[in-house]
């Protein structure tokens, strides 16, 4: 299956967590953390339509400033989320500049702050440019089951845990994985375009069999139209399966309150990016400081299931020996003990 999202951690595993998830057919990105994004070239940060923020710990919540700074001018509106106070937290830092000049900007950038606590609502705020990004307070929206993003083919989940404060893991889930089988296209005698778009809208929409599909294009006779139903097209040309699922855990607490959260939000995740602060020997540092180790990582990443682990955000006394974080990880998540070889573990994850 080839997966309609390509995932990349903007920095090393010492830098700033944030993960920059990319669309592979449309020219979009979402961003879970928002930590020191200058690595991401202003052709990215242009792409962004929603970021997800754990938690407003200034290493998670840095490149706002950056952002806004690109992003300025822009006709673009960007959907941000985040737990309990961030709605605050966003305007403060909008707040933190003058802005008597941006009401004739021809182009209107518009930030639109979420904040959800764990409940069946989240608080909604916008922030516009030409208002002067006065905070204007919106009509809050219903949350299912900690569904915060629920688009055709996307869904963002998301569950509230304990760092000494509130702070969100997330789930990205492709709730239905839909591939054209190029060879059978090309047997039918009909061209790639962005009809192909519309029709994989069509089936995440749940369209019904007889919904009309239009395959238009042009080329040197002419323009040229087939048509089709939803149902042949589905028989003859698509490969449906389950879709990816991308996990995104930082800055927790290693206990069982937490674990169980993430066991029933993250079961089956494909790939789980995980914080892996400490080695094992810290364990007491770790707890203290409310973050995981490296151990501990890989016991989730066993827990939920995750076909996947991918450790990062580790703490910068490492900076020396990251392969330590690495393998303590990789053994835990393989099942073995410390000490053991780490060829086996390194295999699965
Ligand atoms: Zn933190």
């Amino acid at each position: 299956m080839k997966p309609a999202f390509q995932a990349q951690l903007v920095n090393d595993p010492f830098g700033d967590p944030a993960l920059y998830i990319e669309f592979l057919f449309q020219r979009r990105a979402i961003l879970f953390d928002l930590g020191d994004i200058h690595a991401l070239s202003p052709r990215k940060l242009l792409r962004l339509t929603h970021i997800f923020v754990s938690h407003t710990h200034m290493d998670h919540f840095y490149g706002f400033d950056y952002l806004l700074r690109v992003c300025l001018g822009r006709a673009m509106t960007i959907h941000l989320y985040g737990p309990a106070g961030f709605i605050d937290h966003v305007g403060h830092r909008l707040g933190g500049y003058t802005w008597n000049l941006v009401e004739n900007y021809s182009d209107e950038l518009v930030f639109i702050a979420y904040q959800w606590d764990g409940g069946d609502k989240m608080q909604r705020a916008r922030f516009c440019c030409r208002k002067g990004f006065v905070k204007e307070t919106l009509k809050p929206v219903p949350v299912i089951d900690g569904l915060l993003l629920n688009e055709p083919g996307l869904q963002v989940k998301s569950a509230v845990l304990d760092h000494k404060i509130p702070c969100l893991a997330f789930l990205l889930e492709e709730p239905l994985h839909v591939n054209v089988w190029k060879n059978k296209l090309d047997e039918m005698g009909v061209p790639k375009g962005p009809w192909l778009q519309e029709l994989k809208q069509a089936v995440f929409e749940g369209k019904a069999d007889d919904f009309p599909i239009v395959a238009r294009w042009c080329d040197q006779k002419g323009r040229h139209e087939k048509h089709f139903s939803l149902a042949q097209l589905k028989a003859k040309i698509l490969n449906m399966a389950p879709g990816l699922k991308i996990g995104y855990v930082v800055d927790i607490l290693y206990n069982e309150a937490n674990l169980q959260v993430l066991e029933r939000l993250l079961a089956g995740v494909d790939w789980l990016y995980i914080e892996a602060s400490f080695s094992q020997e810290q364990a007491a540092s770790a707890f203290e400081k409310y973050h995981l180790t490296a151990w501990q990582a890989g016991q989730i990443a066993r827990r939920v299931g995750a076909k996947r682990m991918i450790p990062f955000h580790f703490s910068t006394r490492y900076k020396k020996e990251p392969e330590r974080l690495y393998q303590e990880a990789l053994l835990s998540f393989g099942g073995q003990t410390l000490g053991a070889t780490g060829n086996e573990s390194a295999a699965r994850g």
